[in-house]
């Protein structure tokens, strides 16, 4: 139809205004070359690669097209028909796409990355000493576990009174190698009520980082080994608490293995973490309820809440982790403005286009400034990345953490 209203909500049309940046100027372009009568170069490249995967403007399409869907299929196509970079080959398929080289390479960096990085003075994050190709000095970077998630957790199951079924946790990388809070959180909420809980210790990344380069070889790959993972498991439910694999599992899995029904059998296992606390018979039973001598006299925190793009739009849940944090004593929720703008992350995006993620960032940035928040909230691990080192970059003395995580700093 090319009418144009996906201009009005492009985060990166926002910062560029150029019609090549926008849904409609690449599907144009992608048309173009299907048919022919246009030559791959590398200016096409990079237009096709100026997307966040945000679905804002498929959200905002009346036509219904799949704009984000057409857009991964070029980048899939160029790879097929091009190869990759020698620096995105490495990483997807030599270091993603290994379930023992990985964890020992991150383990070797976690013991030396004092070499590498120095601290940032007064914060909990590190810069890069010297440049590295994809990575800007003056970014934050958190610093590698000492422990990562899994070593301590990983295949151990841990048993309770409490009712409800045994469960699975599938932990994703960025909590088990840089945050293993999140998921040390996540396990005592998921203590309170399930008879069983047990981390997947054969489990390897999501495989988001591939699909949304193009490389879906790998992305196959990575999806295979994570759903032979829980079949082996032979559990019924797998709780995930970052967005961005909760999407790959119950959205991406499906769609690229479309005629697997055992596919479909797993993905429909995943419950992503702020539904199942959301879930009776414990809706409201997450944090103990402070009683009034117990309340500190000190006035409540205001906290506010950043919608991860593949939680909200692509799983269409908003509400249940509002819900949560409103019912727990000691927060004042304040919503910011427009809370499901992208923060600019897009998976690899801030990667591949840092300056520009940063202004994409800036927006949200503010508008979290304007509701006077000292803590923001939110439920992908790859947000989280992003809204540090936006805090960082800011100066801005807000904290950045999970659910889990502002459940049990307020219980
Ligand atoms: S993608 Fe949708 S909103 Fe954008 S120009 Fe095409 S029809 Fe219009
Ligand atoms: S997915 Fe987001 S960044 Fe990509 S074209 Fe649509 S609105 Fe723009």
């Amino acid at each position: 139809m090319k009418c144009g209203s996906c201009r009005s909500v492009c985060p990166v049309f926002a910062e560029l205004e150029r019609e090549s940046s926008v849904a409609r100027g690449k599907l144009a372009l992608i048309e173009e070359i299907a048919e022919g009568k246009l030559e791959v170069e590398k200016r096409s490249e990079d237009i096709i690669s100026l997307c966040l995967g945000c679905s804002a403007c498929v959200e905002n399409c009346s036509n219904g097209v799949r704009a984000v869907e057409i857009i991964m299929a070029a980048r899939e196509a160029l790879v097929n028909a091009k190869g990759m970079s020698l620096p995105q080959r490495t990483v997807l398929s030599r270091f993603l796409n290994t379930t023992r080289l990985m964890p020992a390479l991150l383990k070797t960096g976690s013991l030396l990355q004092g070499l590498f990085l120095k601290r940032i003075p007064g914060e909990s994050g590190l810069h890069l000493r010297f440049p590295l190709p994809y990575l800007d000095k003056k970014r934050f970077i958190p610093p590698l576990a000492e422990k990562f998630f899994l070593e301590q957790y990983g295949g151990k199951e841990i048993k309770t009174d409490r009712e409800r079924e045994r469960v699975g946790y599938f932990v994703g990388c960025v909590t088990n190698y840089l945050f293993p809070s999140i998921g040390e959180a996540t396990l005592n909420l998921l203590k309170e009520r399930s008879t069983s809980i047990i981390a997947l210790d054969e489990q390897g990344c999501c495989g988001l980082p591939a699909y949304g380069a193009g490389d879906m070889q790998t992305f196959r790959e990575l999806a295979l080994r994570n759903i032979k993972s829980i079949e082996k498991s032979g559990l019924n439910e797998i709780i995930v608490s970052c967005s961005s694999c909760a999407f790959a599992f119950k959205k991406l899995y499906p769609k690229i293995f479309r005629d697997d029904e055992r596919v479909n059998k797993i993905s429909s296992k995943i419950v992503e973490i702020s539904q199942y606390l959301n879930a009776p018979p414990a809706a409201t039973s997450y944090v103990q309820p402070a009683t009034s001598d117990q309340l500190p006299a000190t006035k409540k925190v205001k906290v506010t809440y950043h919608d991860p793009c593949h939680l909200n739009r692509e799983l269409g849940i908003k509400n249940e982790p509002r819900e949560i944090l409103k019912t727990i004593p000691g927060i004042e929720f304040v919503e910011m403005s427009n809370p499901s703008r992208c923060c600019g992350s897009g998976g690899s995006f801030n990667l591949s286009h840092y300056d520009l993620s940063l202004k994409i960032l800036d927006k949200k940035m503010e508008s979290i400034r304007d509701t006077g928040a000292e803590i923001v909230v939110t439920n992908c691990s790859g947000c989280m990345l992003q809204l540090k080192d936006g805090a960082h970059q800011k100066g801005m003395k807000v904290e950045v953490l999970h659910l889990a995580e502002a459940i049990k700093a307020f219980s």
